[in-house]
């Protein structure tokens, strides 16, 4: 009897082993789950983090390969591939007809909940962007490029500008211009990188054979974003007033003021400062000589943004030199501005604006000479200087003065109170640019005259 008895016992300790390790492996997987829900009601979701690449068809359109870098969350990533749609569509004219493989890259800022994902086709010498996304990765929505500028775009326009100057070297393209002027549709294709504010153009927009890509610091441009988005960066930045912030339009008048044969501390100083006060900017044609005994004011209207130009060393006639003096009064001069400043470019004045044909020769910048001449030097009377100018100012013109004249530092300041509502006071070198006149080494120039 015993015996029939213990050996369903035995069969009943065989049986309850594989149900305990069921039962452990029940608690672990609840557990597991559990901490993750709890986890993820603190801290919403997961952290996301790049998982892989794979090739995404959309609706059969297997000419073309979406190369999508994916995020580990998969909601995010069925998001995504929902609104590849919007990037087919805009783009169906080439995806109908072509075969494309387009890497779909990601930047992720999980701090920021924030991911983007820019549609790009690259070869060595060839690169094309047809689309991006920006998610709010707390609900997987798109933020439209629309919801992520602001309304006045004046300011964007200007650092995309600046951008375009000093990678591609395309300060003198007036369409340069045309295509940066502040609308949000110029700058749909938005890529938030890390530590960059990445506006990309289409390769056609500025005749490159690549994307170009201007790369912004956040600081520079969160005054140009809207509320609603900055609220991303940081819930209690106060933006800048933007409302006077430097903007030059290429269709409205334009003037160069420049003062030769300075620095003249404090008059220098006080010129610059009040033009740039004014969003207005001059172009000082110093002395090198000058220069050596007072580098920190030629430094200091830099960084106020005039344009710093060569005058010669001492203010010899380029006429009646030998080559060796020569190169002393221009090239040296030039390359201790560019050494002080980081300036690219710098422009000559001949002194007198004189030099004859085999000078011009040698002289490997533009020459910048004058229309307007208010003869500062003889009338040295603040309200003739003034009268001067006003009567001669006009759309284009570079205007001579000498900023070693307290009379001429006021009658300045006076023609821009008085004049700037007409015209924009650009550098010599920025009113070439947005005149779309090219400066060429050893030629002369009186004037911007626009095309
Ligand atoms: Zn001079």
């Amino acid at each position: 009897m015993n015996k029939r008895f213990v050996k369903p016992e035995k069969h009943n300790r065989r049986a309850k082993k594989p149900a305990l390790i069921l039962a452990i492996l029940l608690l672990i997987i609840t557990v597991f789950f559990t901490v993750n829900l709890i986890s993820k009601g603190f801290n919403g979701k997961e952290d996301l983090a790049y998982k892989n690449n794979k090739v995404f068809i959309y609706k059969e359109h297997k000419n073309i390969e979406f190369d999508i870098a994916y995020t580990n969350d998969k909601s995010l990533n069925k998001a995504l591939e929902k609104n590849v749609e919007s990037i087919f569509n805009a783009n169906s004219e080439i995806f109908l007809n072509k075969d494309k493989k387009i890497s779909v890259k990601l930047s992720l800022n999980n701090d920021k909940n924030l991911a983007s994902w820019l549609f790009i086709e690259e070869t060595d010498n060839f690169s094309e962007v047809y689309g991006s996304l920006v998610f709010n990765t707390k609900n997987d929505e798109v933020i439209t490029y629309e919801k992520i500028l602001g309304e006045d775009l004046k300011g964007l326009s200007m650092l995309v500008r600046e951008s375009l100057a000093k990678e591609e070297g395309l300060l003198y393209n007036r369409n340069t211009y045309t295509k940066t002027v502040p609308e949000p549709d110029n700058f749909k294709y938005i890529m938030l990188d890390k530590d960059k504010f990445s506006i990309l153009f289409k390769r056609d927009t500025f005749d490159l054979d690549k994307v170009f890509e201007a790369k912004l610091d956040y600081e520079a441009v969160m005054p140009y974003l809207s509320d609603q988005f900055l609220k991303f960066f940081d819930k209690d930045y106060i933006k800048p007033d933007i409302a006077n912030v430097r903007y030059i339009d290429p269709h409205k008048p334009m003037v160069a003021m420049t003062f030769d044969d300075g620095p003249n501390y404090p008059k220098t100083v006080e010129l610059g400062e009040h033009f740039a006060k004014h969003n207005a900017r001059v172009t000082y044609f110093v002395l090198g000589s000058r220069m050596d005994a007072d580098s920190e004011t030629v430094l200091d209207m830099h960084n106020l943004g005039h344009e710093i130009a060569n005058h010669s060393y001492d203010h010899q006639n380029y006429n009646k030199i030998d080559d060796a003096e020569l190169k002393r009064q221009t090239t040296d001069v030039s390359d201790k501005i560019k050494a002080l400043t980081k300036q690219e470019v710098v422009l000559i004045r001949p002194p007198f604006g004189s030099s004859n044909e085999s000078v011009r020769a040698k002289i490997e910048s533009p020459l910048i000479l004058w229309r307007v001449d208010p003869l500062d030097w003889k009338f040295r009377d603040s309200a003739v200087v003034y009268e001067n100018i006003k009567n001669d100012i006009y759309d284009g013109a570079i205007i001579l003065s000498h900023d070693l004249y307290q009379t001429t530092v006021d009658a300045s300041k006076k023609v821009l109170d008085n004049f700037s509502n007409q015209y924009q006071f650009l550098t010599v070198s920025e009113m070439f640019a947005y005149k779309g006149v090219p400066l060429n080494n050893g030629e002369l120039y009186f004037e911007a005259k626009g095309r």
